[in-house]
């Protein structure tokens, strides 16, 4: 176990290594620093590539020992939990209740890859329905792709890395990993914990460092997998290096949820306060426009205003919190800076939406013209803005009109209005009774449009991350 009184090292071929060169981790309330983390040069990012690659090319463990190895991991995360929590409390700034729920899913995660590991396989195929073919037997197989280069978000510091980590492992790929350098310390900590379940030395290597060192790894032609989450913008950098290799792209987003006049508001108002604010909106499923049908918006706005009215922000440590900080200072004052201006330019500001440091009061607006920052760009602070509509087309055409694509939710208790919504909106995902917010990590979870492409969900990442290759035998 690293000395918790040096810089957190790196992880190299199973081995934790300090680099000459270190960067501050902040506190995300206080804004001072409560740890160091080792920073990986380019030769070292290049290194653990190399040793990947030389992983691989020994043979990766076969898929039950992966599946050991995962299920291990799966089974330790408890011990580990006050670690973690504490970790997220600090640099990402998140509840001691939000903090929580990561560990939670990170268990379940870990055992999904577990069990993707155990079924990772290829499938049979019907020649016989094919004329002149019924008497060849035809199988596919699934190899792994490669090494794969992980690089993620700092908004969910646990689950977006084990949502590669797990499902690259159990498809039987080296991973280096290179967390976001706001929150790597839940990364180091995810990686002890990966080597004490046994990991194997050369399948999981965590290089830490700022957006350059991505880059370094972009150059680098032995990576054959980039799997990314973060901005659309860094998508785009990335997808621009990848060429002819193969990428998952999990991007931004401007979620939306739609609520009828037909639907239960006594389900759907806490719902969308808890998918708007929680986590101060720094989910890439957020609801962030939400679309009320004219009898009940009045009602839907009190009900919110009243939710929002109830929620703590402030100190993440404090029980009482159930907002806490943004993940800086600059981009609380950017969240702060948008909701003045819709206000300005004639939004209605119902609650909320005051910055104290880098906490922003849980805001709920309405009215705002389209032209303002907080309707037409991803705002990933604690505010949610209700717009009205008459006709549920209307509704469907409105969240359509962004360049993104991830989630999508409705409150509706008409088939009618649920298969219209179904068939419409272009979403990767669409929630029928749900906020565009909830997720299970069984689903296959990705986006359309400017929101990326791949899916996530253990499984479904672990065939993205592996090749699939066909074996005819003929008579
Ligand atoms: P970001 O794009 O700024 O950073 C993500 C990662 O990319 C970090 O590790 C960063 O160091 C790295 N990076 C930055 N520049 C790079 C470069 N030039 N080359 C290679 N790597 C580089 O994102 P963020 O601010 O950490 O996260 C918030 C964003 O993530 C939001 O847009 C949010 O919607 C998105 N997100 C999407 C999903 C999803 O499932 N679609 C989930 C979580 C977050």
């Amino acid at each position: 176990m690293p000395d918790a009184n040096r810089p957190y090292p790196l992880l190299i071929n199973g081995e934790w290594i300090e680099t000459s060169e270190s960067f501050p981790v902040l506190d995300k309330f206080s804004g001072e620093a409560f740890a160091r983390v080792c920073q990986a040069d380019p030769e070292l990012a290049d290194r653990a590539v190399a040793l990947a690659a030389k992983a691989l090319d020994a043979g990766p463990p076969p898929p039950h020992a992966r599946a050991e190895v995962l299920y291990a991991a799966a089974r330790l995360i408890e011990e580990y939990r006050d670690r973690l929590v504490e970790a997220m409390v600090s640099e990402a700034g998140f509840t001691t209740v939000d903090a929580g729920t990561e560990v939670s899913r990170a268990k379940l995660t870990l055992e999904l890859s577990a069990e993707t590991a155990k079924h990772f396989a290829g499938h049979v195929v019907p020649f016989g329905a094919h004329p002149g073919s019924e008497n060849r037997i035809g199988f596919t197989l699934r190899d792994p792709i490669g090494v794969v280069c992980a690089i993620t978000p700092f908004n969910s510091p646990l689950n977006t890395v084990l949502h590669k980590v797990g499902p690259s492992f159990a498809a039987g790929n080296p991973t280096v990993l290179k967390p976001s350098s706001l929150t790597p310390v839940t990364a180091n900590i995810m990686g002890e914990l990966l080597v004490e379940a046994g990991m194997p030395a050369g399948f999981l290597h965590i290089v830490q460092g700022p957006g350059a060192l991505g880059e370094t790894l972009l150059k680098n032609q032995t990576v054959a997998f980039y799997t990314f989450t973060g901005s659309t913008r860094v998508g785009r950098i990335i997808q621009s290096h990848a060429g002819l290799r193969r990428t998952q792209m999990e991007l931004g987003s401007i979620a939306s949820t739609i609520v009828c006049d037909d639907a239960d508001l006594a389900v759907a108002i806490p719902k969308i306060a808890n998918a708007g604010l929680r986590k101060a909106g720094q989910v890439c499923t957020s609801v962030q426009r939400l679309y009320v049908q004219e009898s009940v918006h009045d009602q839907v706005l009190e009900g919110l205003v009243k939710v929002a009215g109830t929620l703590v922000a402030g100190d993440p440590r404090d029980p009482a919190t159930k907002v806490g900080p943004l993940i800086s200072l600059e981009a609380a004052k950017r969240g702060e800076a948008w909701i003045q201006s819709a206000v300005a330019a004639g939004a209605k500001l119902h609650c909320g939406g005051t910055r104290t440091g880098s906490v922003i009061e849980p805001a709920i607006l309405s009215d705002m013209p389209e032209t303002e920052q907080a309707w037409c760009n991803e705002a990933f602070a604690p505010l949610i803005v209700l717009r009205r509509f008459s006709d549920f087309d209307e509704a469907i055409d409105g969240a359509n009109d962004t360049p993104y694509g991830l989630a999508a939710g409705v409150f509706t208790s008409n088939m009618q209005r649920a298969m219209a919504a179904m068939k419409r909106l272009r979403f990767g995902t669409v929630q029928i009774n749900e906020t565009s917010s909830a997720r299970a990590d069984v689903m296959p979870f990705g986006g359309v449009k400017e929101s990326g492409f791949g899916k996530e969900g253990p499984s479904y990442a672990a065939a993205e991350m592996s090749i699939e290759r066909l074996i005819v035998l003929n008579p």
